[in-house]
């Protein structure tokens, strides 16, 4: 598989996923993701955006300004 924008390598990685909802800012860290190592776009697979899904539904519940959370810690 090859990064859909350039065609370059992409490379396994745990990354960190931010999402901006404009009253709370949600950053899940150490995400598995394929990241291109030209362009730097990252890529998840469907069991990883259905984690990052729901970790972001339950997050967003709560009013905190910023809210911070490991990956493997919420997925069970
Ligand atoms: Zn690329």
């Amino acid at each position: 598989m090859n990064c859909f924008k350039c065609k370059g390598n992409l490379e396994e990685k745990n990354v960190n996923y931010m999402v901006d909802l404009e009253e709370t800012i949600i950053i899940i860290k150490g995400v598995p993701a394929k990241v291109c190592t030209q362009c730097g776009e990252q890529y998840f697979d469907d069991e990883t955006s259905e984690n990052i899904e729901k970790i972001v539904d339950q997050l967003k519940e709560l009013s905190t300004e910023v809210s911070i959370v490991n990956y493997k810690e919420n997925v069970a």
